[in-house]
């Protein structure tokens, strides 16, 4: 599942190679991929004509502000979440689309920012210029400080863990808690501060927590700077897969020795998600 770092390689992708991109045309191949109100038509007479200007993410959320071609005019905003397996392609010139492409948008010289998505769980959003994305998309009402925001530091982190029962593993997870840090970051931050994902969240202590309020901007910054990720399927816009995986020291590593200590990664569920850990490293 693409996570903060990814989403934001794609997002640096879209920024720099649709500079200008003024849609000509739209092609909505699967219907529920769009999720703002009203059907596709919709979204599609609402964007054609329009210039995609600059991109921004939220959390997981790729936000794209919307001009009028001429008077360059706030147009709305789209909206795209990848979910599980979305991604956008860079294509120069006529080809055909695989079963997977979800929605197609044209610009005049005949280039085409492709939306492939094979899980089809991926979603993308219309909003009109008199609302705030955060005022019509659920997800991005609640969503907690981005992690490379002054928002997010061990005061904040330490109180928003005081009652949690929950391990701590499922607290990195919560959106509301941290946005954007899914599975691979959680297990890694958690192996870099030397916290057990399994403990429970109000027994951190300040040390700990300002630890992990580190260790996890640093492993996300890593990622950025190697283009997002450890999970095999990525693809940023050229096709190009990200290299984290060979950097990780938990994440995917069950079973194998712990790169510091030698001892074996423990892999197991917490809360569902494949959860990685070192028994000696982590306390
Ligand atoms: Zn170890």
């Amino acid at each position: 599942m693409p996570e903060l770092p990814e989403v934001e390689t794609v997002r640096r992708g879209l920024e720099e190679r649709l500079k200008n991109f003024h849609v000509k045309d739209i092609q909505v191949l699967t219907h529920r991929t769009i999720s703002s109100q009203g059907s596709s038509d919709v979204f599609i007479q609402s964007i054609k004509g329009l210039v995609f200007g600059n991109w921004t993410r939220r959390g997981k959320y790729l936000i794209c502000f919307l001009q009028s071609q001429d008077s360059c005019d706030h147009a709305g905003w789209l909206v795209v979440h990848l979910r599980m397996t979305g991604q956008f392609k860079w294509i120069q010139s006529a080809q055909i689309a695989c079963s997977h492409t979800r929605v197609r948008f044209w610009n005049k010289e005949g280039n085409e920012i492709r939306f492939i998505d094979t899980r089809n769980f991926g979603q993308m959003w219309w909003i009109s210029p008199e609302s705030l994305p955060k005022e019509k998309i659920n997800g991005l009402k609640k969503l907690g400080p981005e992690p490379f925001s002054r928002n997010f530091n061990p005061i904040y982190l330490k109180e928003s863990l005081k009652n949690r029962k929950r391990s701590i593993k499922a607290s990195l997870l919560d959106q509301s808690v941290v946005a954007g840090a899914g599975n691979i970051y959680a297990d890694e931050s958690l192996f870099e501060a030397g916290i057990l994902p399994t403990k429970e969240s109000r027994t951190l202590n300040e040390i700990e927590i300002t630890k992990l309020c580190n260790s996890l901007t640093k492993v996300l910054k890593i990622s950025i700077g190697k283009g997002g990720t450890t999970f095999k399927d990525f693809r940023d816009l050229e096709g190009i897969n990200g290299n984290y995986g060979g950097q990780a020291w938990v994440y995917g590593r069950g079973n194998k020795s712990c790169k510091k200590c030698g001892s074996k990664i423990i892999k197991s569920k917490i809360c569902g998600r494949g959860t990685h850990w070192c028994p000696s490293c982590q306390k």
